[in-house]
């Protein structure tokens, strides 16, 4: 069984195609641009994926579609996407399967993502975990009883906007105080970006003209070089990771809590003061049931989930 992906993100989308065991067999990375409206965007998915078929010389027996949400899974259709304006009520599972004749499936991309760490990555053989992913925002996906857990409305997993400090800073959900608000990407840059100007001697300066230049990535390395300010704001932003994780695990009794997302690459900067944050604060029997882990499927976790929403249909309908 061969399967094409999509990973369609509000600035890059991957296009790929897979075996049955989520070996990428073909896959194209370009930029989105989908503010440029569905139908130009949509020209250049379907054309990249012409290509990685012709290279493949396969011919795919099903499409699984990961996007930002939200979205109508059972109809395959766009509600309105903050990171793709325009392109609601857009149904994207008839848009990519008329093209190739296959059923295509569609999901959330961190439900995707999770179900691709399931599959094929850090969750495989594991049917109780929590996968998140940390980058310009927070979401989650949850595998119980080894399948997704959706929830009444389709929409439970939304770890991310769950709450660390009531009355914290407002968040893109329209709420304050999130776990979102207080340490995903956008966020550590945010609050770093904040108290710049009355830290100058911070090593910051040396990389940067302006305060808007500030990236999660640059506090980070900051941090790692010993800058006491970016360190004190890393800290802060890991600390309230690990109280927004602590808080799942208390939940969900999960064996697993995998990591993915651009704020990730930071490796042992990231895991270490998360897990010592879990032990310390989620409830003991939890904090020893569970690890917390990176993802394996890397960048192209999105890819690998958009294989495995496909293949789990499929074998769902057989
Ligand atoms: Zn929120």
């Amino acid at each position: 069984m061969y399967t094409l992906g999509f990973d369609i993100g509000g600035t890059k989308t991957m296009v790929g195609v897979a075996d049955e065991s989520g070996t990428v067999l073909a896959m194209r990375r370009f930029e989105t641009r989908g503010q440029l409206g569905p139908k130009q965007a949509l020209d250049r998915m379907k054309e990249a994926a012409r290509q990685v078929v012709r290279e493949v010389g396969v011919s795919v027996d099903a499409i699984g579609i990961g996007c930002g949400g939200p979205l109508d899974r059972k109809s395959g259709t766009l509600y309105t996407v903050p990171n793709l304006p325009g392109w609601e009520g857009i149904c994207l599972t008839a848009e990519l399967g008329n093209e190739f004749g296959v059923p295509a499936y569609l999901e959330n991309d961190a439900n995707a993502a999770a179900m691709g760490e399931h599959l094929f990555g850090a969750g495989k053989g594991v049917d109780d975990f929590v996968f998140m992913i940390v980058g310009t925002g927070i979401g989650g996906g949850i595998i119980a009883n080894g399948r997704i857990y959706r929830g009444f409305g389709e929409n439970a997993g939304e770890i991310g906007h769950h709450k660390i400090m009531p009355d914290g800073p407002p968040c893109p959900c329209g709420d304050r105080g999130c776990l979102e608000a207080l340490a995903s990407g956008t966020s550590i840059a945010r609050i770093a970006r904040e108290r710049l100007a009355a830290k100058p001697e911070s090593v910051l300066w040396q990389w940067i003209s302006s305060p808007e230049e500030v990236t999660a990535q640059l506090v980070a390395r900051a941090a790692s070089e010993g800058d006491e300010f970016a360190s004190g704001v890393w800290h802060e932003c890991m600390y309230h990771l690990g109280i927004g994780i602590a808080n799942v695990v208390n939940i969900l009794n999960p064996r697993l809590v995998i990591l993915g997302g651009g704020v990730t690459k930071a490796g042992s900067m990231l895991f270490e003061p998360v897990r010592r944050v879990v032990r310390e604060r989620a409830m003991p029997a939890l904090a020893a049931d569970v690890e917390v882990v990176p993802a394996k499927n890397g960048d192209l976790v999105g890819l690998m989930g958009a294989f495995a929403v496909a293949i789990e249909n499929v074998s769902c309908r057989a």
